[in-house]
Parts: C-alpha cells; structure tokens; sequence
C-alpha cells in the first residue's frame, strides 16, 4: 500500500516537503505553503478537501510522479550519462563581456543567458529569485534587462514558487531558473497544465549541493553580530581576490547602510559538507545535475579553475537552440573549454558521493528502521559505501538534526555540534588510521 500514499501522509507527514509549493497553485488545492518554525516552506492542508491524485504526482518526492530519467526521456535525445543525464555539449568558463562574470555567482553565465534570451525576444520575462517584499528574498518576475542584472547570485535561502506561478501571464514565455527539484516540479506541472508548458519556453536548473532553511542566513547574521530582521541585503557569493573561487566571502548590508562583511572560513559550521540547516530532502535527492532542465550551469570546483577567485562556471547543456545560442558567443562574449562527462562529475564528485552512494546507504538504514523514504533512482545498499563514508554519512544526518533542535539556541548548537565536527574532519580528512592514532594519543595521556 506503501505507493498509494497521498501528500499529506508521505511527503509532508515526514519531513520531505522541500516548498516548491507547485502542489498550492493547481485548482482545488488543499494546501498553502508556510514557513514552519525550522525556516523552510513546506505545504500544509488547510481546506478539509481530499486530495486528488494528480496533484500528488506533481511532487518531486512523491511515490506516485515519475522519476527524473523518466521525464527527461520524454524532453530530450542524444548522448546521456548515468551522473549528469542527457547532454548536447559540456563547458566550463566565463562571461568575458561586461561586469556579468564580477556580480555574478561564478562565470556570471546565468544572468547573461537570460538577458541575451530577453534581448533576441526569445522570452518576454524571467522568473527568478530576487529581492523580497516579506522575507529576504523570493521568487519574483523580472521583465528588463536591468531588472535581471540587479538579482544575480545564488541566495542560499529558503524560498517556494507558490506566488510566482499564481503571476505567470499565459499569453508570455519564460525562461525560469530554479535548483534541480524545482526544476523537476515545474515539468510535472507542465504535463498536468498545458498552458504552463507553453508559457515556461526555458528551464534552467543550478546545479546544486542542498537548499538551506532560513536558519542559515539566521545564523550567519548572528555570527556577524546582527539581527536577521535588521538585515536589508545578503550576499552569499563575496569574491575575495587571491583567494582560490571556494573561499568566498559573505556581506550583510543592514540598518543605513552598514556592511559586515566575513570570510566563510571564519564563520563556524560553514562547511558545506556538515549540512547544517539543510532541508531532509536534499538528503533523499539524486539528481545533483538538474537532469530535467534545458541547461544545468553550476561552479567549475576543478584544479584549473579553483584557484581564480573572479569565478568559472561549468555547464551542461541539453537543449540544441541554448548550444547554438551559446557556440555563437564563444570567442566573443564567452571564454569557454569544452569539457567531458568525466571533469562534470570531478567537479561536483563530492556531491556525487554524498547524493548518489551515500543515498543508498540513508535509504538502508531508513528502511530498517522502517521509515517511509521517497522511492529514488537509487537502491538501498549497504554496500555502496566503504566504513569511512557511511560515518561520514551517519554525522552529517546527526548534524542536520542538531541543526534543526537547536536552532533556537546557536550557541547550543555549537557546543552540542562540536564534538561530531571534530570526528567529521578525522574522517573526512583523515581517515579511520588517523583517528586510532589520535586516540591512542588521548589515552596515553
Ligand atoms: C541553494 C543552492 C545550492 C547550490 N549548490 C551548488 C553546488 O553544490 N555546486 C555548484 O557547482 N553550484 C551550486 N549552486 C550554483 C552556484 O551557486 C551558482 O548559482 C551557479 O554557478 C551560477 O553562477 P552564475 O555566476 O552563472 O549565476 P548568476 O549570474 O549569479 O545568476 C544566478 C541566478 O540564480 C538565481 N537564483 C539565486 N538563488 C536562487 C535560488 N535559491 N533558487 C533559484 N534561483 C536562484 C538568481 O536570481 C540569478 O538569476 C547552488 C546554488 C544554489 C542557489
């Protein structure tokens, strides 16, 4: 009985909602999205309807929607890889024209797609994220070029669809950015409601290692002192010269003004890899490519790229009108490299691991403990994953759980996290040998 499952007693009962909010704006739609006590959007019932079947298969997680290769095979043909899904061409590089590459997240490639795909009238607007009218940031519509220039950057915070999609005009075309799952929900839509699947023409995905709760932001403004509610502006991407692309900065623009501004290594708990506020789902994710999307642009985490710290992005492009779009402004606009499937996954590998072995093993002890998981293109193993990984995998779920219990106390947080932080890096870093001799050296002692 377990597939037969609706929303509100699979996804949403146990904590796989990631707030897309695609399943809130079809007609009859028992639910709203919140932002619930943990900083995420998530749907919530509230009309005493039941719910209909269709609008249980628009959800990513759900049992009941097809899955990623499925929809893709429907949308795209040529050449596919089992890590990064189907592609035309693969690239890493920069926007060499303007100020696209320095206010953008990485290689600037994103705001510069939309823009061209605006000036040559391919799209009447975008839809993306940008400033907010109640919180930080939100999905908004931007119809100039000005508009779309002003909201680059990656915002690594929570933020749903739900309005948006209520704005669309169906008579205009859109392009759309959006992580992988994002992505994923609006092409379920698509299938459900034609007028969308006419009106959404691109669909471009980040690539992408989790979303954060507002917690996150939360706690990086406590760390610099402030109050999220005084904070006007966050940038998550600061580019600092002579630093290698990864060791960016974060600025808080507050009160008249006032910037704080603090190198992400300074800031505890910033390591990606621990997870810290990260939503349950990401964890029970397997698409870190954006394998439903047009084009899927991310950051060039590669030996040749790392060390600029202006930002290079990597793309993998599966639509053949986006490649001649892009092909054309190679060599004047854009600076690019061709890449193989093989750097596309060195440059994400860590994701990879922790998303597609590192899954299997969550979807293994989940399922002894009798846990109702999504159904993933992923088995439950126990055997996909050496010693080392699966403690790796078992103190970053610890870690996101704290995360989420002590989010009201950060200084909890710290001290109840620390211990699992240090046995992180043992491993991480390490390995199994380092942390035998680290502790035959305490006990000597
Ligand atoms: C939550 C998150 C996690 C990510 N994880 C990874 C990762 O693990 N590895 C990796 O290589 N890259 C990741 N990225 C993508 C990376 O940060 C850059 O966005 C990407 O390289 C594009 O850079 P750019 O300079 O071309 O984009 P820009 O030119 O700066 O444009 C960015 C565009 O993305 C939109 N945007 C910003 N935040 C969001 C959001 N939360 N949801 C939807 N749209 C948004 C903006 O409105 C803007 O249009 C992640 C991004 C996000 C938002």
């Amino acid at each position: 009985m377990e597939n037969q499952l609706d929303l509100s007693s699979s996804v949403i009962k146990e904590g796989y909602c990631i707030g897309c909010g695609v399943c809130s704006v079809v007609e009859d739609s028992p639910f709203i999205m919140e932002l619930n006590e943990n900083g995420e959007f998530v749907a919530k019932a509230v009309l005493n309807i039941k719910e209909s079947p269709e609008i249980t298969g628009l959800c990513p997680f759900s049992n009941q929607s097809p899955n990623e290769d499925e929809i893709a095979n429907e949308l795209f043909e040529g050449r596919k890889d089992s890590n990064i899904g189907f592609f035309q061409s693969l690239y890493a590089g920069h926007v060499s024209k303007g100020d696209y590459r320095s206010k953008g997240s990485s290689g600037g490639t994103v705001t510069w797609l939309l823009g061209k795909l605006l000036s040559e009238n391919e799209i009447d607007a975008v839809i993306h994220v940008k400033d907010g009218k109640s919180g930080l940031y939100e999905y908004g519509i931007s119809t100039t070029l000005e508009e779309i220039q002003d909201n680059s950057k990656s915002k690594y915070y929570p933020v749903t669809f739900s309005n948006v999609l209520r704005e669309i005009d169906f008579q205009k075309r859109y392009a759309v950015v959006g992580v992988p799952c994002f992505i994923t929900s609006l092409r379920l839509l698509a299938k459900s409601d034609l007028r969308f699947k006419k009106a959404l023409k691109f669909h471009i995905s980040l690539v992408c290692g989790h979303f954060k709760s507002e917690m996150f932001t939360k706690y990086i403004a406590s760390a610099m002192n402030l109050d999220l509610e005084e904070v006007q502006n966050f940038d998550y991407r600061v580019k600092i010269p002579n630093k290698p692309a990864n060791k960016y900065g974060m600025r808080a623009t507050s009160g008249k003004g006032k910037e704080t501004f603090m190198q992400n290594e300074s800031i505890y708990g910033l390591n990606w890899g621990y997870g810290l506020f990260k939503y349950k789902a990401c964890d029970f994710c397997d698409d870190v490519m954006g394998e439903t999307a047009d084009i899927t642009i991310g950051d060039a985490w590669l030996p040749k790229y790392i060390e600029d710290h202006r930002g290079t992005n990597i793309l993998v492009i599966r639509n053949s009108f986006l490649r001649d779009l892009i092909e054309r402004n190679i060599g004047t606009e854009l600076v690019y490299d061709e890449l193989t499937p093989q750097d596309i996954y060195n440059s994400q590998s860590g994701g990879f691991r922790h998303r597609h072995n590192g899954l299997s093993f969550r979807l293994y002890i989940y399922k002894l403990f009798g846990k109702w998981t999504p159904k993933k293109r992923v088995q439950a193993s126990l055997n996909n994953t050496s010693f080392r990984q699966k403690m790796i995998i078992l103190i970053r779920l610890r870690l996101r759980g704290l995360s989420r219990q002590h989010s009201n106390s950060f200084s909890r947080l710290k001290r109840r996290s620390k211990p699992y932080v240090f046995v992180y890096f043992i491993f991480h870093k390490l390995g199994l040998r380092a942390l035998i001799n680290v502790t035959k050296r305490i006990l000597r002692k």
